[in-house]
């Protein structure tokens, strides 16, 4: 049941975007909701199962849904980016992301908005505001 649900919403998003329906973006975008956490290149592969998408096919499959702005960066963790949904986000700014320094676990606080910064230095003009804070979460503290 739950898994037909995350096909439809899948397929419901792909239509909204105006984007093909194709057997990989409807996974990635399952694999991302699912996740409800952003997830790197090699953390979605795993997970999108028996389907095994090569990793140049979930790097095509992922660059089309960061240009419709289906999916979006939201950090850089061990050199690798972390792909999540943007349906949480505004173009310009992303909710912050605990990351716990004891299991390195992260989650999305989605409920938690931070003043966007204001007048940066001379000369650097701010495109989006991301906050990555730190410590123990509720399993480990
Ligand atoms: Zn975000
Ligand atoms: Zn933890
Ligand atoms: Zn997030």
């Amino acid at each position: 049941m739950k898994k037909l649900n995350l096909e439809i919403k899948a397929c419901e998003m792909l239509k909204a975007a105006k984007l093909y329906r194709t057997a990989g973006r409807v996974a990635i975008l399952k694999v991302l909701m699912d996740a409800g956490k952003p997830l790197s290149q090699d953390q979605i592969a795993r997970r999108s199962g028996k389907n095994h998408f090569d990793k140049v096919t979930i790097y095509r499959t992922l660059e089309s849904l960061l240009d419709v702005g289906l999916v979006h960066k939201a950090f850089i963790d061990k050199r690798a980016w972390h792909f999540e949904l943007s349906h949480n986000c505004t173009e310009t700014q992303c909710h912050p992301h605990f990351t716990c320094t004891s299991c390195g676990e992260t989650t999305c606080l989605t409920g938690i908005s931070l003043p966007m910064a204001k007048s940066p230095h001379k000369g650097f003009i701010i495109h989006r505001q991301q906050v990555r804070l730190e410590g123990l979460c509720p399993a480990c503290a």
